[in-house]
């Protein structure tokens, strides 16, 4: 006999966004026959690309210059085998290319470890845009009314009759549950970062840089994250090498670890009890785990893949029970699991050594234009300023301290839809990713607690995100 009770399903879902997170929360949806689902994003129709995997349909010398920063199988053990099955259409658009990425890759293809490769993030695009497509195809194969609106998500109200989702066009989509998945926070502004000789942020001015690159001018990149190894591909792609100059600064000054796949692959298996009474005592524990992991030959991959399975499995809770002390942990794991793209960190230092590339330790606390460049202040470690000059200044540093969120999240969040966490400043909801408003679920990487769990790595992960999204989907809704 069926349960009336297990039968209740949303009849109408509109999912906002076209990310990683809008596809997994897709491709996992419980929708029955007869339900409908909009998927409303920006790029709706490429569903799972997002912001990190858009494609670019112009042929320009930097289409595939950025990388995922960890190997493909480690991303997605399907991914990794979608690698193999489309070597010949991903070796044929890669010949040719600055900087060689094919050559980089040699090492892997001469031991047949194609699944190890940082491969072009615009590939992992089109591997998620099928994937998405083949989960909008079975959606509607099981009966459900599947609509994909390419469009901008501008209001969200709630009326008696369920959800009303206003679009920049002028749509009016109604619904009873909405799932907002809007991606991460902006670029933390930086006074003077909208200067004659400065970029806000790498994405959408890349030909600017490169113009700048070309013209020989010093691209100073404020930050030493992923999104700096991802500004000297951009360099490298028009810029000879030997005419490269290119500095990265940041307060601490430290580059990522590479993340280097490595064959039989491996990973390291934490042995954590706890619980344990505060936030020191399990990251000296997990500092113990490291450093034997160090001694038995475990290299940053190894390191980071094992706890981001192990946190998978057994959340923070089970370890650290207080949810003041939970909140202490990620800011410290963040750092210990920094991990980057092989191929560009060996690349940065390869060209160190010829003087090309080079770090700077400190925090720039003034950005002035000049005629031909920029003069930049820096603060350093004993807070001495110091003056720099550049030619060309990227703003590469991050989200900051203040989150800048998409203006839906910020309507969201002004009407305590959505909760800030006051510890790390991001998003909290609860259980299954549930909001404040009943019927509304948030899924970003900016998402920091989910009901009694603090995540203890970043969302910032494709792997991540969607784990959680499958998790929002298999509890009731
Ligand atoms: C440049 C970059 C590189 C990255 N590299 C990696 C990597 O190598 N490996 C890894 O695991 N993770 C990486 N990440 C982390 C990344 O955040 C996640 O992997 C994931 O792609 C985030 O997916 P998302 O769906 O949450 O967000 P997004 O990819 O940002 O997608 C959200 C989408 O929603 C759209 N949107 C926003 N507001 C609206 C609105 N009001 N109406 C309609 N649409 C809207 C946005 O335009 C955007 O396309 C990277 C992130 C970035 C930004």
């Amino acid at each position: 006999m069926t349960n009336l009770n297990t039968q209740v399903h949303p009849r109408r879902r509109i999912i906002v966004g076209d990310g990683v997170a809008a596809a997994a929360l897709t491709e996992t949806s419980t929708a029955q026959a007869g339900d409908s689902l909009v998927v409303a994003g920006y790029k709706a129709s490429q569903l799972g690309r997002g912001l990190a995997y858009m494609s670019e349909p112009r042929e320009t010398p930097w289409r595939y210059a950025y990388l995922l920063n960890s190997p493909a199988d480690d991303i997605d053990p399907d991914f990794g085998q979608w690698i193999v099955d489309n070597w010949e259409h991903i070796q044929g658009s890669m010949v040719g290319r600055s900087p060689d990425w094919l050559g980089a890759a040699k090492p892997y293809l001469d031991c047949d470890d194609k699944r190890g490769l940082n491969v072009p993030r615009a590939f992992f695009g089109d591997y998620m845009e099928q994937r998405s497509q083949q989960a909008i195809a079975a959606l509607r194969e099981r009966g459900v009314n599947v609509d994909i609106v390419d469009d901008e998500a501008v209001s969200l109200e709630q009326g008696a009759d369920g959800f009303k989702l206003l679009t920049a066009s002028g749509r009016r989509l109604h619904a009873d549950a909405v799932d907002i998945a809007t991606g991460g926070p902006k670029t933390q502004r930086i006074e003077g970062d909208d200067g004659p000789f400065c970029a806000p942020e790498l994405f959408g001015h890349e030909e600017r840089i490169a113009d700048h690159a070309k013209r020989g001018a010093e691209i100073w990149c404020i930050g030493t994250n992923a999104t700096m190894l991802d500004a000297l591909r951009l360099c490298q792609s028009v810029v000879p090498e030997d005419q490269l100059r290119f500095t990265a600064c940041s307060p601490r000054g430290i580059m990522p670890e590479p993340l280097i796949a490595r064959l039989p692959r491996d990973i390291t298996k934490p042995e954590l009890s706890g619980p344990y009474p505060s936030a020191k005592a399990f990251l000296d524990d997990v500092q113990r785990n490291m450093q034997l992991a160090q001694t038995a030959g475990h290299q940053m991959r190894e390191v980071r893949a094992g706890f981001r399975a192990f946190f998978i499995e057994h959340g923070l809770k089970c370890f650290v029970p207080d949810l003041h002390e939970a909140r202490l942990v990620p800011p410290t794991l963040r750092h210990w699991f920094r991990g980057g793209t092989r191929d560009t960190l060996h690349d940065f230092h390869r060209l160190s050594l010829t003087n090309h590339t080079r770090v700077v330790r400190g925090a720039v606390s003034a950005i002035e234009s000049t005629d031909d460049g920029v003069n930049l202040l820096l603060k350093d470690e004993t807070d001495a300023l110091v003056p720099y000059k550049a030619g060309f200044v990227i703003n590469c540093s991050g989200a900051g301290a203040t989150f800048e969120f998409d203006a839906l999240t910020r309507s969201l969040i002004d009407r305590d839809w959505v909760s800030i966490c006051n510890r790390s400043g991001g998003i909290r909801v609860n259980d299954g990713c549930q909001t404040n408003m009943p019927g509304v679920r948030y899924l970003s990487p900016a998402t920091t607690v989910i009901g009694d769990e603090v995540m203890p790595m970043p969302l910032y992960d494709a792997h991540l995100l969607r784990t959680w999204a499958a998790r929002a989907n298999k509890q009731p809704s």
